[in-house]
């Protein structure tokens, strides 16, 4: 695990106000990244301490399921039931309930040539969703930017842009000011899912036509 979210992003998981669609990829991410969970705890604990809430830490000794149940119903705030997770799919827990464990039955459709697409909503409350990518080998995205943040966290595969390599479990983490052109790195297809604040906004004018053919 190279590439984690922003620390500023961390901290906002931490504190509860990242939106449903942004906290379940970090979740997805801090799964499998002793790095961020750490960061996540000391984040926890600061606000705990501010609060003057003195829940002890009795997480040390729950087992894993029940510690991604919590992670993943802390900014979920329906009753949405406990689920057991299949710990050895390449779908991250966070993302099961969502999914299913296989990512061979995600439902695609055309988005670009080379390039599969998927939305997944994952709340019944607000138009909340989720973009799943199924991108061919050296397959570039079209470049664009964001009107808002985005957080895209690869499932498998790899890509790469400026900012280095982003392989399985990797979250990149782009604010307003980026713009990026990823591209398929690795020999299989990329499969990532994108959460986004606003609209993407494309550059060319063939991207801005996918866009309002398929509003991602
Ligand atoms: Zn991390």
């Amino acid at each position: 695990m190279k590439q984690h979210p922003d620390l500023s992003t961390l901290m906002s998981y931490s504190s509860g106000t990242l939106s449903l669609a942004f906290s379940t990829l970090v979740t997805s991410h801090i799964e499998n990244c002793d790095h961020c969970k750490e960061i996540v705890q000391i984040g926890n604990e600061l606000g705990a301490s501010m609060m003057e809430n003195d829940i002890e830490n009795k997480d040390k000794t729950e087992d894993f399921n029940e510690f991604l149940n919590k992670l993943n119903n802390k900014n979920n705030n329906s009753e949405i039931k406990e689920i057991d997770f299949d710990l050895n799919s390449e779908v991250p827990a966070s993302l099961q309930r969502y999914i299913g464990t296989d990512l061979d039955e995600i439902q695609w459709s055309f988005f670009a040539p080379g390039i599969q697409k998927s939305q997944v909503k994952i709340s019944d409350k607000s138009n909340c969703h989720l973009t799943f990518l199924k991108i061919k080998p050296n397959k570039k995205i079209p470049e664009h930017g964001h009107k808002g943040g985005e957080l895209t966290l690869v499932l498998k595969g790899a890509f790469e842009d400026a900012n280095g390599t982003y392989a399985a479990g990797d979250i990149a983490d782009h604010d307003t000011s980026t713009h990026h052109e990823p591209v398929v790195s690795s020999k299989e297809d990329c499969i990532c899912v994108i959460a986004t604040d606003g609209p993407m906004v494309f550059k060319s004018m063939i991207a801005n036509m996918y866009q309002s053919i398929v509003r991602i």
